[in-house]
């Protein structure tokens, strides 16, 4: 239970109502939000279940569907973007709606990379065979 003097994080003048249970600041009656029997405050509920994708995880989507059009070194940029993101949102400061496209940017970065190393390795080849 939440004890007297503790009041919500966004209404400083309101006595708290929960403690949210992923953040653990306090939240009036107005700003809780029940998921699943879960109480959440406003900030955790909108990062976990509201809102929309950050732009770097769409970016770094955007970018690897990009570099899939034979620009394949896109697939680097698109690593690096997608691995901070996942971590953002491991930490709570990005939305988890963007996890799947992050997730997804990673792994086409991956393939990316892959198709720029064989080409890379088959141009080495293609040029010792042509000079020898
Ligand atoms: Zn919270
Ligand atoms: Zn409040």
């Amino acid at each position: 239970m939440i004890g007297a003097g503790a009041f919500c994080g966004v209404h400083p003048t309101v006595g708290a109502a929960i403690t949210c249970q992923r953040c653990g600041s306090f939240a009036c009656a107005q700003c809780v939000e029940v998921h699943e029997g879960t109480e959440y405050c406003a900030n955790c509920y909108q990062r976990e279940f509201g809102g929309k994708a950050s732009s770097r995880a769409v970016t770094a989507l955007v970018l690897a569907i990009v570099g899939m059009n034979c620009l394949w070194p896109l697939g680097i940029v698109s690593i690096i973007m997608a691995t901070q993101e996942i971590a953002a949102i491991d930490r709570g400061e990005s939305p988890a709606k963007g996890r799947p496209l992050a997730k997804g940017a990673l792994i086409l970065g991956w393939i990316l990379v892959a198709l720029t190393g064989i080409a890379v390795v088959a141009g080495i080849i293609f040029a010792v065979a042509m000079a020898s």
